[in-house]
């Protein structure tokens, strides 16, 4: 008896090849199907299909499937070729782990091809066999507040682009998981700024210096030093009348610093320096008639100026 290989495409007619290659086609769903898409998922060889076809075209045309490759197909690049730049990249920053941004930095992908890829930055990570980021905690109001940054620098509303390009410490990725998209993440930064929660009320007024003496040695985010807190104070007991009947309190909240800054078009009211022609300027908030001399923290009593201008003002008062 002789042996022989049990081919496959041996007498497999014209039928059984369209049959399976339909059967392919679905199961990919896809109406280009490539011969090695094909050979990866079919029952045959690619062989039979040119001995009875001539070329594969021809079988596809004779599967009534699509001859043509769709455009995006032959830029496909393979999760493996993916994973493998995350690792060079993990590699070369000496790290075993790689942030989304760092991955921009020195990366040869998008990140959302990434992203389309692998669902979440943390699984594309796993598969490349580096440990996940631990999850960072980040709120609505943090990224508010990157937004409210971004907005001022630029002096007009902020881009997909501008934090494409990398003006944004959280990655796009990060607003539209948050608002479901950059057009949302705008619309719930309008309503935030606009909330009416104005400025806190005077009775919380005490507990407010308090944290500002706090902060004041530690951090520069408060401007109020203690100097001023003993000259308020001084003031506060020359000028009582006045100091108590204070409806607001002396802290502008990030929202009506916002709403001052947009109405002033991001730009110092004094000189027109503004961070979006040079980056160096500082834009402040300030009181006009000051808060020590009964002024209220309102709309109609701020104003922007720049550090430079801010400085130059209360040298003369
Ligand atoms: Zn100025």
């Amino acid at each position: 008896m002789e042996f022989k290989l049990n081919t496959y495409h041996r007498n497999t007619s014209k039928e059984e090849l369209i049959e399976d290659l339909i059967c392919v086609s679905k199961k990919l769903n896809k109406d280009y199907v490539s011969r090695s898409e094909y050979v990866a998922c079919g029952k045959f060889s690619a062989t039979p299909f040119i001995q009875n076809f001539g070329t594969w075209i021809n079988a596809l045309k004779a599967a009534g499937l699509s001859i043509e490759r769709p455009k995006n197909d032959y830029l496909k690049i393979k999760d493996q070729e993916l994973l493998e730049d995350v690792k060079l990249v993990a590699t070369r920053l000496g790290k075993n782990s790689i942030s989304t941004s760092e991955y921009n930095k020195y990366g040869k992908y998008k990140i959302q091809t990434l992203l389309i890829r692998f669902t979440t930055w943390n699984l594309a990570l796993e598969k490349a066999g580096l440990t996940q980021t631990p999850y960072k905690i980040i709120t609505d109001e943090m990224l508010f507040e990157e937004i409210e940054k971004i907005w001022i620098n630029k002096g007009s509303q902020p881009t997909t682009t501008d934090i494409q390009k990398g003006l944004s410490q959280y990655s796009l990725n990060t607003y539209c998981r948050h608002f479901g998209g950059w057009r949302s993440t705008l619309e719930a930064f309008i309503k935030w700024i606009n909330s009416p929660e104005e400025n806190e009320p005077i009775k919380e007024l005490n507990n407010v210096k308090a944290e500002e003496i706090k902060n004041s040695s530690g951090s520069n985010k408060t401007e109020i030093t203690q100097q001023d807190l003993v000259d308020e104070k001084a003031d506060n007991n020359r000028l009582s009348p006045v100091a108590t009947s204070h409806k607001t309190s002396r802290d502008i909240n990030v929202r009506l610093r916002f709403k001052i800054l947009q109405r002033d078009n991001f730009k110092c009211c004094f000189c027109g320096a503004s961070p979006a022609k040079d980056p160096s300027v500082e834009l402040h908030v300030d009181h006009i008639i000051p808060w020590t001399k009964g002024g209220e923290t309102t709309m109609d009593n701020l104003q922007t100026l720049c550090s430079k201008c801010n400085l130059g003002k209360s040298d003369l008062i």
